[in-house]
């Protein structure tokens, strides 16, 4: 096991940190060679356990501009709108640091690969706007001279969303909003309802909204390892490790409104956390709560059959269910980009580039994510989302 300290500054940020990595073996295969080289080199040096060389190539550089912890679709989008948004191209050194390269537990391949313009909060419908654009054009933004171009498998597909009379007005309004911002979804009546779907019962169903384009889903495996190739490709470093601690060199800090915070430590806040080992599929969850409303409403799942079934985790924030993006509010040089439930994937290009953008200039450029900052947690204020699902 080896440690060892990385020495992050940013420009924008007032203090140097460091902060600390768990470093495993590399992500290349550089192993092998080095070992087979290190062994014909004994026989012109036998008994003796003197290196002459050590090998450091799988150890992150000693200084990185912006390092990123966590290699999953988030963390490479910021890492590839960092180096294309640079002002000068190999001005930033830009770190990755994964804790488990085959992403066996990361929420980006467990993940659906679904992507829908039908929110109710004007920024999550323009992330979608976005992304939906970046994925149909995902080769102009991602190809890689010489490797295979990406296929990412969009199959499009209206999201279907039903309301009861109760929430009929909710759903009236956040279809306004999705017109507004530039969606297209229209709005079916009941009837209208069974003569394009036959199959659906529709006893309780006041009003139902429907994706006319721009909805369906992708493969989230593609995305991922895309932004990975074109980020590495453009000189982003990356390091097989687990980030174990945060170390400021600064003891106290200025809140905005002057107010000096002395620095004691960073306490970890832990609610409700789940066991995060387990990835059992609770088989008697989907045949006692959800198969019985899927029958009730699509009589035809009577008869279904599950196939085949897996469990993935939400980076799920219970306070209002929406992404945290932007710089933390006291630590000027550290930022966040997690917390988006179940609509990380799909909003992970803009996301990417709405950080890139904060990192680099100061502010959001293109999307106004500034609802979505951390203040709003101390602030009490809910950032609500009516379509979560
Ligand atoms: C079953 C399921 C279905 C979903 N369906 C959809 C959908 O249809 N559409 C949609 O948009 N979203 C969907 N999501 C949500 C989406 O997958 C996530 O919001 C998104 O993948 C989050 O990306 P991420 O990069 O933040 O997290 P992750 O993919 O989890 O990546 C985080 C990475 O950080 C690494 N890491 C963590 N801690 C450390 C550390 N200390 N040091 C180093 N590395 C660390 C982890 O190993 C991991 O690889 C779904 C999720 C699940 C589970």
């Amino acid at each position: 096991m080896i440690r060892r300290a990385l020495q992050v500054g940013f420009s924008r940020g007032l203090l140097t940190r460091g902060l600390r990595t768990r470093s495993g073996g590399p992500f290349n295969d550089r192993d092998g060679k080095w070992a087979e080289f290190k062994k014909k080199l004994q026989v012109f040096w036998p008994g003796g356990s003197w290196e002459p060389f050590t090998d450091t190539s799988h150890l992150p550089p000693e200084h990185a501009d912006v390092v990123i912890v966590g290699g999953g679709v988030i963390g490479w989008s910021v890492a590839y709108w960092l180096k294309r948004l640079e002002a000068r191209k190999n001005a930033l050194r830009v770190l990755v640091v994964e804790q488990d390269p085959t992403y066996s537990m990361a929420s980006t391949g467990l993940s659906i690969g679904g992507i829908r313009q039908q929110f109710s909060l004007p920024q999550n419908i323009q992330l979608s706007l976005f992304s939906i654009e970046f994925l149909r054009n995902i080769n102009e933004y991602l190809a890689v001279p010489d490797e295979p171009l990406l296929d990412i498998q969009f199959n499009p597909s209206g999201y279907l969303l039903l309301a009861s009379e109760e929430k009929a007005a909710v759903m009236e309004h956040n279809v306004k909003i999705q017109r507004q911002e530039g969606a297209k979804v229209c709005l079916l009546s009941p009837k209208q309802l069974k003569d394009k779907f036959p199959w659906i019962n529709t006893e309780g169903i006041a009003l139902a909204s429907y994706g006319l384009e721009n909805e369906g889903w992708f493969d989230p495996w593609c995305l991922l390892q895309g932004l990975r190739r074109k980020a590495l490709s453009m000189g982003v470093y990356h390091s097989h490790g687990k980030v174990v601690n945060l170390v400021s060199s600064v003891r106290s800090m200025m809140t905005s409104s002057g107010e000096q915070v002395d620095l004691k430590r960073i306490y970890e806040v832990h609610e409700e956390e789940p066991d995060t080992k387990d990835l059992e599929v609770d088989h008697d969850f989907f045949q006692k709560k959800v198969w019985p409303y899927l029958a009730q409403r699509i009589p035809a799942f009577n008869s279904l059959k599950v196939r085949s079934a897996w469990a993935g985790f939400y980076d799920y924030n219970t306070f209002d269910q929406n992404g945290i993006v932007g710089p933390h509010p006291l630590v000027s040089n550290m930022y966040f980009a997690t917390g988006f439930s179940g609509h990380g994937l799909q909003h992970a290009p803009g996301v990417g580039r709405a950080v890139a953008e904060v990192l680099l200039n100061g502010n959001f450029n293109t999307i106004d994510l500034n609802p979505f900052s951390f203040n709003r947690f101390y602030r009490g204020k809910k950032v609500l989302e009516n379509n979560i699902i």
